[in-house]
């Protein structure tokens, strides 16, 4: 038997199976995105001294099988980790939902993921004791897309390299260049573009480079770039996330 694993991790996912068991997914500092089954969860409190639930922040301890896709989970504690609480706050659950979908759908199992983990643990830390609002889903997003490495350019023209100050002239996104365009150059792009005020633009250029935990309070884009992200989302997955739509609707007016 492999010898046994630990890490700090995130449930991203988990469901009951069989009787006692619980399947679970989970976003890992030193282990990648891993796949695991803890037997017995239901009934054992000794070993899953934190319920493996979303959202959950354990010290994860595992073993590797010689084949197949689950570990095994053999504990789950708090250890000193910090508890992202959400308490019941719908707005909150709507955004830490939409974290937890995006880090999955932008990460596979097995592959190294330590930065992804901790930009998902600093928006998760901000999340429990900020209000909700858009900058900081904008700075998630653009933090967690970087990672994957689509590192989106609001600050300066694709083409041209022209910055983009709060009072130029609006700007052009385009999804298959990742970036924006400038009025001058947006008649030599073909492609379709997202029309973006500068102002926009550069909130976004600003909450790329700034830390989770000051987005909370920074300027956030408008919905054009909003849009703009969702749609450059939306290309690279090739589905749209079931949490969005829940979570649009909670930062409806905000
Ligand atoms: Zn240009």
């Amino acid at each position: 038997m492999p010898a046994e694993e630990s890490t700090p991790a995130i449930v991203l996912r988990a469901r009951d199976y069989a009787d006692s068991d619980r399947i679970v997914t989970l976003l890992t500092l030193n282990a990648g995105k891993l796949s695991g089954i803890a037997k017995g969860a239901k009934a054992s409190r000794h070993r899953f001294e934190r319920k493996l639930e979303p959202f959950s922040h354990v010290m994860l301890h595992f073993k590797r099988r010689p084949h197949g896709q689950l570990v095994f989970i053999t504990k789950a504690e708090a250890s000193d980790l910090a508890q992202h609480t959400l308490d019941d706050d719908l707005g909150k659950i709507a955004l830490g939902s939409y974290m937890l979908e995006l880090s999955d759908a932008l990460t596979t199992e097995e592959s190294e993921a330590a930065a992804a983990y901790r930009i998902l643990e600093s928006g998760l830390r901000t999340l429990a004791r900020c209000s909700i609002g858009p900058a900081l889903r904008q700075a998630f997003e653009l933090r967690i897309l970087e990672w994957a490495g689509y590192g989106l350019e609001f600050a300066q023209c694709r083409v041209c390299a022209t910055i983009v100050a709060a009072d130029s002239r609006p700007v052009y996104f385009v999804v298959a260049r990742g970036g924006v365009v400038c009025a001058r150059c947006r008649n030599a792009v073909p492609e379709g573009a997202i029309r973006i005020a500068a102002e926009s633009a550069v909130a976004l250029a600003r909450l790329s480079t700034i830390a989770l935990d000051e987005a909370a309070l920074a300027r956030a884009s408008g919905r054009d770039g909003a849009l703009a992200i969702a749609r450059f989302i939306s290309s690279i997955l090739d589905r749209r996330l079931r949490s969005a739509d829940f979570l649009d609707s909670m930062l409806d007016g905000r």
